[in-house]
Protein backbone atom coordinates (compact mmCIF):
# COMPACT_ATOMS: atom_id res chain seq x y z
CA UNK A 1 0.00 0.00 0.00
CA UNK A 2 2.97 2.12 1.05
CA UNK A 3 3.98 2.04 -2.73
CA UNK A 4 0.31 3.30 -4.07
CA UNK A 5 0.18 6.15 -1.11
CA UNK A 6 3.68 7.56 -2.84
CA UNK A 7 2.43 7.27 -5.99
CA UNK A 8 -0.84 9.24 -5.12
CA UNK A 9 1.08 11.49 -3.28
CA UNK A 10 3.19 12.21 -6.65
CA UNK A 11 -0.06 13.28 -8.29
CA UNK A 12 -0.56 15.93 -6.02
CA UNK A 13 2.58 17.71 -6.36
CA UNK A 14 3.03 17.33 -9.64
CA UNK A 15 -0.92 19.35 -10.19
CA UNK A 16 0.14 21.54 -7.72
CA UNK A 17 3.57 22.53 -9.11
CA UNK A 18 2.05 22.45 -12.80
CA UNK A 19 -1.85 22.60 -12.25
CA UNK A 20 -3.52 22.38 -15.42
CA UNK A 21 -5.81 24.37 -17.21
CA UNK A 22 -5.11 26.84 -14.55
CA UNK A 23 -5.83 30.62 -16.34
CA UNK A 24 -8.85 32.61 -16.82
CA UNK A 25 -11.12 31.22 -19.63
CA UNK A 26 -12.04 33.29 -22.06
CA UNK A 27 -16.08 33.00 -23.65
CA UNK A 28 -16.67 30.79 -20.30
CA UNK A 29 -20.38 31.10 -19.50
CA UNK A 30 -20.39 30.22 -15.98
CA UNK A 31 -18.29 31.40 -13.36
CA UNK A 32 -18.35 31.13 -9.85
CA UNK A 33 -15.87 31.93 -6.84
CA UNK A 34 -14.96 30.29 -3.64
CA UNK A 35 -13.11 30.54 -0.07
CA UNK A 36 -12.11 28.27 2.74
CA UNK A 37 -11.17 30.47 5.54
CA UNK A 38 -10.06 27.96 7.36
CA UNK A 39 -6.72 27.56 5.17
CA UNK A 40 -7.35 30.29 3.49
CA UNK A 41 -7.73 28.95 0.10
CA UNK A 42 -9.38 30.98 -3.28
CA UNK A 43 -10.37 29.94 -6.21
CA UNK A 44 -12.53 30.84 -9.01
CA UNK A 45 -13.68 28.16 -11.48
CA UNK A 46 -14.90 29.15 -15.31
CA UNK A 47 -17.13 26.79 -17.16
CA UNK A 48 -17.94 26.67 -20.35
CA UNK A 49 -21.19 25.09 -20.67
CA UNK A 50 -23.07 24.04 -24.48
CA UNK A 51 -25.64 21.30 -24.41
CA UNK A 52 -25.46 20.25 -20.87
CA UNK A 53 -21.74 19.31 -21.72
CA UNK A 54 -18.29 21.13 -19.84
CA UNK A 55 -16.94 21.98 -23.39
CA UNK A 56 -14.40 23.53 -21.49
CA UNK A 57 -13.18 24.26 -18.09
CA UNK A 58 -10.29 26.44 -16.30
CA UNK A 59 -9.84 27.64 -13.06
CA UNK A 60 -7.73 30.54 -11.19
CA UNK A 61 -6.90 30.90 -7.48
CA UNK A 62 -4.45 30.44 -4.72
CA UNK A 63 -3.87 28.26 -1.87
CA UNK A 64 -2.33 24.92 -0.30
CA UNK A 65 -1.37 22.24 -2.38
CA UNK A 66 -4.62 20.07 -1.80
CA UNK A 67 -6.38 22.92 -2.59
CA UNK A 68 -4.65 23.64 -6.15
CA UNK A 69 -4.09 20.10 -7.26
CA UNK A 70 -7.60 19.12 -6.78
CA UNK A 71 -8.41 21.89 -8.68
CA UNK A 72 -6.46 21.26 -11.71
CA UNK A 73 -7.42 17.57 -11.48
CA UNK A 74 -11.03 18.43 -11.10
CA UNK A 75 -10.60 20.29 -14.14
CA UNK A 76 -8.97 17.91 -15.93
CA UNK A 77 -11.67 15.39 -15.02
CA UNK A 78 -14.97 16.57 -15.39
CA UNK A 79 -13.99 18.16 -18.96
CA UNK A 80 -15.95 17.27 -21.93
CA UNK A 81 -18.58 15.34 -19.04
CA UNK A 82 -21.88 15.99 -19.05
CA UNK A 83 -23.64 18.30 -16.00
CA UNK A 84 -25.12 14.70 -14.33
CA UNK A 85 -21.83 13.13 -14.99
CA UNK A 86 -19.50 15.81 -12.86
CA UNK A 87 -22.60 15.59 -10.52
CA UNK A 88 -21.93 11.94 -9.73
CA UNK A 89 -17.99 12.33 -10.09
CA UNK A 90 -18.16 15.28 -7.41
CA UNK A 91 -20.76 12.72 -4.78
CA UNK A 92 -18.18 9.85 -5.51
CA UNK A 93 -15.16 12.39 -4.70
CA UNK A 94 -16.96 13.53 -1.83
CA UNK A 95 -17.44 10.04 -0.23
CA UNK A 96 -14.38 9.46 -0.94
CA UNK A 97 -12.49 12.11 0.87
CA UNK A 98 -15.08 12.36 3.86
CA UNK A 99 -14.67 8.61 4.44
CA UNK A 100 -19.11 8.40 5.00
CA UNK A 101 -20.74 5.54 4.44
CA UNK A 102 -17.47 3.26 5.47
CA UNK A 103 -13.93 2.92 3.67
CA UNK A 104 -15.30 1.73 -0.10
CA UNK A 105 -15.64 4.02 -2.63
CA UNK A 106 -15.25 3.26 -6.17
CA UNK A 107 -11.41 3.88 -6.77
CA UNK A 108 -11.95 2.88 -10.69
CA UNK A 109 -14.63 5.26 -11.35
CA UNK A 110 -12.47 8.21 -9.78
CA UNK A 111 -9.84 7.15 -11.64
CA UNK A 112 -6.74 10.05 -10.69
CA UNK A 113 -8.44 11.39 -8.52
CA UNK A 114 -8.06 8.42 -6.56
CA UNK A 115 -4.94 10.28 -5.53
CA UNK A 116 -7.26 12.44 -2.49
CA UNK A 117 -8.12 8.96 -0.88
CA UNK A 118 -5.72 9.74 1.75
CA UNK A 119 -7.57 13.11 2.40
CA UNK A 120 -9.83 11.79 4.79
CA UNK A 121 -7.34 10.95 7.47
CA UNK A 122 -6.40 14.88 7.59
CA UNK A 123 -10.48 16.25 8.47
CA UNK A 124 -8.94 19.91 8.18
CA UNK A 125 -8.05 18.96 4.83
CA UNK A 126 -11.05 17.61 3.31
CA UNK A 127 -12.44 21.35 2.78
CA UNK A 128 -9.05 22.25 1.10
CA UNK A 129 -10.31 18.98 -1.21
CA UNK A 130 -13.91 19.93 -1.84
CA UNK A 131 -13.99 23.73 -2.40
CA UNK A 132 -13.23 23.67 -5.90
CA UNK A 133 -15.94 20.95 -6.61
CA UNK A 134 -18.14 23.05 -4.94
CA UNK A 135 -17.35 26.07 -6.63
CA UNK A 136 -17.48 24.37 -9.82
CA UNK A 137 -21.26 22.98 -8.58
CA UNK A 138 -22.19 27.01 -8.07
CA UNK A 139 -21.13 27.74 -11.09
CA UNK A 140 -23.10 24.98 -13.32
CA UNK A 141 -26.33 26.18 -11.00
CA UNK A 142 -25.41 30.07 -11.78
CA UNK A 143 -25.15 31.18 -7.92
CA UNK A 144 -24.21 34.42 -7.78
CA UNK A 145 -22.54 34.59 -4.44
CA UNK A 146 -19.17 33.44 -3.63
CA UNK A 147 -18.90 29.83 -2.00
CA UNK A 148 -17.57 29.16 1.21
CA UNK A 149 -16.76 26.00 2.71
CA UNK A 150 -17.85 27.51 6.56
ZN1 LIG B 1 -6.09 24.42 1.89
Amino acid sequence: MSDLRDLYQEVILDHNKAPRNFHRLEGANRTAEGHNPLCGDQVRVYVLLADDRIGNIAFQGSGCAISKASASLMTASVKGKTRAEAEALFHAFHKMVTGEGGAAFDAGGLGKLAAFSGVREFPIRVKCATLPWHTLRAALEGRQEPVSTE
